[in-house]
């Protein structure tokens, strides 16, 4: 028997999760599934939803992309999606783009457009579908931008403040230290994906608010995150939240996934133009792929931002992040297994701030089973905490007795 032509329909994933992503999603209209499929002529993505809702559909060239954007929605679809490969489409992410901004970024491996998109609305038992059906054109066409455009609600639909939090004055008297925690990545840029399906994005927020607890329990520090919640912030934002808080450490939270399922270990990282090894540079252009992944507009910005320059100012900066790095090597060393180099250099664009000490930390591999399953744990996050803690004290001891003397 002979399928029919016109449908070979490649279902990668539908399913139903019964949970709620954050807070107050239970008024966000819901995506129920999204499927990518093979047509004979065009590549197809469907969005099954609860509701018809505004969209606005763009490309981005460098690399090629096409990205969707709708108001905040809750997703109750699968992350496996993510790994969709189906004929024009070769990777695929959803999530939180901005406050109020959920975001579709389609990876395609030649230049294409949304040729067509429609709704088709809910009859019977069936959804509320919005079809788009990609297909490639010359560069030329692709530039000119796709014909999705935006519906007709997009530009009226309630926007909502920056992510960026205003900084919080401390209140007179109030001596603590401040320390900016970043978890790395969130929202439509998950980082990397663990052995057993855990999110980067997830352990590094839920190591920096454990870490938060513990330090600001000591009552030494207030500490704040670049983000609270499963949301995208671009790397720039990320080390200016540490400048505007006047910050005197900045420490980001990173747990990467390589090919070899056996090494484990964590690693310290600081800022140099020239890497300590091809490990640390890699490392470190995939961290600045951030922004790209997110599918972040990033005219007039990208190159300065990419691009690390090490001038004078940032030297005094950088020996303080140097101390930094070895404080917390000694200190989580005890706490956690470590690579056998474990401090390395790089230019990491979240580390550039100018004026205050950083340090980026890997906390583990989530390709390796140990590393993920200790990640995961509360009681190894809280240990983590502490060490961090710990290397916090010695480091401005350190900075107090410099001072006087
Ligand atoms: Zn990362």
């Amino acid at each position: 028997m002979r399928m029919p032509n016109i449908i070979k329909f490649l279902v990668l994933t539908i399913a139903v999760f019964a949970v709620f992503d954050d807070a107050g999603a239970e008024q966000l209209p819901i995506v129920t599934g999204v499927r990518v499929g093979l047509h004979p002529d065009s590549t197809r993505l469907v969005f099954e939803m609860d509701q018809d809702i505004p969209y606005k559909i763009f490309t981005l060239p460098d690399p090629f992309r096409i990205v969707i954007d709708f108001p905040e929605v809750s997703w109750r679809v699968p992350p496996s999606l993510m790994k969709a490969s189906v004929g024009l489409v070769s990777g695929f992410r959803f999530g939180l783009f901005q406050p109020g901004n959920s975001r579709v970024v389609v990876d395609i491996n030649t230049p294409a457009i949304v040729a067509k998109n429609f709704t088709i609305p809910r009859k019977g038992d069936k959804p509320l579908r919005f079809v788009l059906d990609l297909k490639p054109v010359g560069r030329k066409a692709f530039f000119a931008g796709s014909r999705g455009g935006e519906s007709k609600g997009w530009a009226k639909r309630r926007k909502r403040p920056s992510s960026i939090p205003t900084p919080r004055k401390s209140p007179r008297g109030d001596k603590r230290r401040v320390i900016v925690l970043d978890p790395g990545h969130g929202g439509v840029d998950p980082g990397a994906v663990g052995v057993t399906g855990s999110y980067e994005k997830k352990i590094t927020l839920a190591v920096a608010n454990a870490a938060k607890r513990v330090l600001e329990q000591s009552g030494r520090y207030r500490v704040v995150l670049t983000r609270k919640r499963d949301i995208y912030v671009r790397l720039r934002d990320r080390f200016e939240i540490a400048h505007n808080n006047k910050a005197e450490m900045f420490i980001s939270l990173h747990a990467d996934s390589i090919g070899s399922r056996k090494i484990r270990g964590g690693s310290i990282y600081t800022l140099s133009d020239k890497a300590s090894d091809k490990e640390a540079e890699d490392l470190a252009q995939k961290e600045n792929k951030s922004d790209i992944i997110a599918g972040a507009d990033l005219r007039g910005y990208a190159s300065e931002v990419s691009r690390v320059l090490i001038d004078l100012a940032q030297s005094d900066t950088n020996r303080e992040s140097w101390h930094l790095a070895k404080m917390l090597i000694g200190e989580l060393r005890k706490k956690i297994k470590l690579l056998r180099t474990s401090h390395r250099y790089a230019g990491f664009a979240v580390l550039k701030s100018p004026n205050v000490p950083s340090a980026l930390i890997e906390l583990g591999y989530l390709s390796n089973r140990t590393d993920e399953k200790n990640l995961k744990s509360p009681k190894y996050r809280k240990a983590i905490g502490r060490a961090i803690l710990r290397a916090a004290d010695r480091y401005f001891a350190r900075k107090a007795l410099n001072n006087r003397s």
